[in-house]
C-alpha cells in the first residue's frame, strides 16, 4: 500500500515551542544584512528563516529564552518585541480563527444573514457585511455600500466557517449585535 501526497504542504517548527506546522501559519523572522532581526510576513527575504508561532505565550517565552536570539544567531533590540507582537495579532491565518469562530456561533444562534438575497431583503437593517476573496463583482459591489470586510478567505472557507454547504459569497452581522462588535474589536 502507498499513500499519495496529492498536495504538499511545507512545514516548519516554532524556534521556541518545536512545534511543527503549515509554514503559512508561523511567523517568518529573518537576519538583515545588518545583523537585525527583521519579521519576514510575506516570506520574501532572502536568508534562512527562523519561524515562531503567532501567539503571545511563544512571543513572551522567546523573550526570556533567548530562543529567537539563538536561532537567528544575532541580539534582539527591545523594540523588536511590541512589533512581534503587533504582526501575531494581525496574523491572517490567527484573525481567520477568531472569525470562523464568530461566524459559526454568530449562525447557530441565529444572528448570521448569509447570502446578498436575504441581506437585501432585510429591510432597515444596518450590518456589518464580510464578503469572500473570490466573491462576484455585483456582491462586492453591494458589500461597498455598506460598512464592510473582505475576507482573506474564499468562498469555500467561508462556507466551511458558517457550516454551509455550497458557495456562501457574503454573510451579514446586525449592527449592533454584539457578534458585529467582537469582529469589529479584533478587525479594526
Ligand atoms: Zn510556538
Amino acid at each position: 500500500m502507498s499513500s499519495i501526497n496529492l498536495k504538499h504542504i511545507p512545514e516548519r517548527s516554532c524556534a521556541v515551542c518545536k512545534a511543527k506546522t503549515a509554514k503559512k501559519n508561523l511567523i517568518r523572522l529573518v537576519k538583515s544584512p545588518e545583523g537585525l532581526a527583521v519579521i519576514d510576513l510575506k516570506c520574501k527575504l532572502p536568508g534562512r528563516g527562523v519561524y515562531i508561532c503567532p501567539d503571545s505565550n511563544c512571543i513572551e517565552r522567546a523573550k526570556k529564552s533567548g530562543a529567537l536570539a539563538r536561532a537567528l544567531k544575532t541580539e534582539i533590540h527591545e523594540d523588536f518585541w511590541p512589533e512581534l507582537e503587533a504582526s501575531s495579532k494581525n496574523f491572517a491565518p490567527n484573525l481567520n480563527l477568531k472569525l470562523r469562530s464568530v461566524l459559526g456561533l454568530a449562525r447557530k444562534s441565529g444572528t448570521l444573514f448569509i447570502g446578498q438575497e436575504r441581506i437585501a431583503n432585510a429591510e432597515n437593517k444596518k450590518f456589518l457585511l464580510m464578503f469572500a476573496s473570490d466573491s462576484s463583482e455585483s456582491v462586492k459591489k453591494f458589500a461597498l455600500s455598506h460598512e464592510h470586510i473582505e475576507l482573506e478567505m474564499n468562498m469555500q472557507e467561508l462556507s466551511q466557517a458558517v457550516g454551509v454547504k455550497g458557495g456562501v459569497q457574503i454573510v451579514g452581522l446586525p449592527f449592533n449585535s454584539g457578534f458585529a462588535k467582537s469582529v469589529r474589536e479584533f478587525i479594526f
